[in-house]
């Protein structure tokens, strides 16, 4: 194991054309040119880092410097072979102008271009990143590609073309390179790890091959990186806790805030992720790719009652491609903002901003995505009431503006305004438990009833002094326990909602279908049976 991951970049460098992954095109035309054997004597190739540029150059060198003669395919068996692959041939010369500028050394290769080559066909010069050459060396460099030697050739490469004399442009013979496709790179590390026999997870492959981006020599340093980090194996878990990606249901947990516009959850939930250290330019990224796939399975149903699909249903494709590209965006201005947290709330906030009609093309019973309760932030998800945020149905409430001059002085008053308040989970249960016993000078206090005296935790009535400060901002909250006999909230919930289901009881025994029924077959209806049909 130990001598593998090191040096798989290296072991696995292609030594002919056709190990060479991708760049169809320019292998086309070198492979024509060689069989030919009509060869210019300078080449330029161009295209970001990793997408082979050098590689080809030293393919090429082989195939002009093989001992059985020039062709497309050298027989990486003699000792010029050998030595080009190795680094060690003498007639080859490679610079790296990003590391070697200075005019002396440049004028001392140069110089030696004029005398013949040592023991090979041709004297070739391989000059990586020349872009980077002081005018100076450029004027150097001019000068041979103004009266080339028979035996010399230039393989120049780089990623910024733009930035060469177009003296020096014109005298050479240019090879774009594409960036390599997700596939292609993808094919490479499966036929690598496949080779090793090393085991790995497909998914795992493909994050790798995104990583690389286009480029084949990020997405083998990184997997030269996984398979040390996993001894061996390649996970998928391993890949994000390498790269700090964060967490797939946390990316939809997040969209969800998003989609129920809810900002409050959002910026927290933010917070919260930036508090875990995680790589928020990754998660905008994340977020983008969730789009695309969201955006995906409205086309292509997903596998029904899945997170994606889910989400597909319930945003319109319009909104979609809008939060992608601000997404993007985003991400690109990541760099300029004042920090990565700054940056990915000012994204979202963004995003929320944008009123879409998001909610009104929803189906009124799906006006709200629910969130998962045992997701990762399950600690923080609790803290925001709006998360479990539930229907409420409209028999049991009437709506209520929320009104931030009225007065609480009574009960009823108190149940309207905690109605309205919208709480959640074990505040809103408390809360409906509650008697309003007086509020002076910003202090509300209120009565809970003793039996739900182990609800009452510091967190529970922080919840619920939050959402009273949404409309009452300077408010202090004191909850006394004792026992009472006024009706709370909740008891006279329970008790309307047992005198709904009385009524429908009888309702549907006094029926005559059911009465004719009971007779037929000598039975009696079960009451308890009897139950009010939930929508949902
Ligand atoms: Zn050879």
């Amino acid at each position: 194991m130990s001598d593998h991951y090191q040096v798989l970049a290296r072991k696995y460098r292609p030594h002919t054309f056709g190990e060479l992954v991708g760049q169809a095109h320019a292998k086309k035309t070198l492979i024509n040119a060689l069989d030919a054997n009509s060869l210019h004597h300078a080449f330029l190739f161009t295209g970001t880092r990793g997408v082979g540029k050098t590689t080809i150059a030293r393919i090429f060198a082989k195939s002009i410097n093989c001992e059985t003669g020039v062709s497309s395919i050298p027989c990486g068996t003699c000792a010029t072979c050998i030595e080009i692959d190795k680094g060690q041939s003498i007639d080859l010369i490679e610079m790296d102008a990003a590391t070697n500028r200075k005019i002396d050394d440049i004028r001392n290769v140069l110089e030696n271009a004029q005398y013949m080559p040592t023991k090979n066909r041709y004297k070739i010069y391989i000059i990586d990143e020349v872009h980077q050459l002081t005018n100076e060396s450029f004027n150097a460099l001019l000068k041979t590609l103004e009266e080339p030697p028979e035996h010399v050739k230039f393989l120049l490469a780089t990623t910024d073309p733009k930035k060469l004399p177009v003296t020096v442009l014109s005298r050479c013979l240019q090879f774009t390179l594409q960036q390599l496709t997700h596939e292609e790179i993808l094919g490479q590390l499966k036929f690598i790890m496949d080779a090793e026999k090393l085991t790995y997870e497909e998914p795992a492959l493909s994050q790798i091959a995104g990583f690389g981006n286009g480029s084949m020599r990020d997405a083998l340093s990184l997997l030269d990186q996984s398979i040390s980090y996993g001894k061996g194996t390649v996970t998928s878990k391993d890949i994000k806790a390498m790269l700090g990606l964060v967490h797939h249901d946390d990316i939809i947990t997040l969209a969800k805030h998003l989609f129920n516009q809810d900002a409050k959850s959002v910026i927290e939930f933010i917070k919260d992720l930036s508090h875990r250290g995680e790589n928020l330019t990754n998660a905008l990224k994340d977020l983008s790719s969730l789009f695309h796939q969201i955006s995906l399975a409205q086309i292509i149903k997903d596998e029904a009652g899945s997170d994606i699909q889910e989400l597909a249903d319930n945003i319109s494709n319009q909104d979609l491609h809008i939060f992608y590209q601000m997404s993007i965006n985003g991400t690109k201005d990541m760099a300029l903002a004042p920090s990565e947290q700054i940056g990915f709330e000012m994204t979202l906030l963004r995003m929320l901003a944008f009123h879409s009609d998001i909610k009104s093309q929803i189906p009124a019973e799906k006006k709200t995505l629910k969130i998962k309760p045992n997701s990762p932030t399950s600690d923080y998800t609790n803290k925001t009431p709006a998360i479990e945020k539930e229907e409420t149905s409209p028999r049991e409430v009437e709506k209520l503006q929320p009104d931030s001059t009225s007065k609480i002085s009574n009960q009823q008053e108190w149940e309207k305004l905690s109605q309205t308040l919208n709480f959640s989970g074990g505040a809103k249960m408390l809360v409906k438990n509650t008697l309003f016993s007086s509020l002076e000078n910003n202090t509300l206090t209120l009565t809970l009833d003793e039996q739900f005296a182990n609800l009452l935790s510091d967190h529970v009535q922080k919840n619920i002094l939050e959402s009273l400060r949404t409309q009452y901002p300077k408010l202090t909250l004191v909850i006394d326990l004792n026992t009472f006999t006024e009706q709370t909230l909740a008891q006279k919930e329970t008790q309307a909602h047992n005198q709904y289901l009385a009524t429908i009881q009888q309702e549907f025994l006094s029926d005559e279908i059911v009465q004719k029924l009971e007779k037929t077959f000598n039975a009696k209806v079960d009451i308890n049976s009897i139950r009010e049909i939930t929508k949902h």
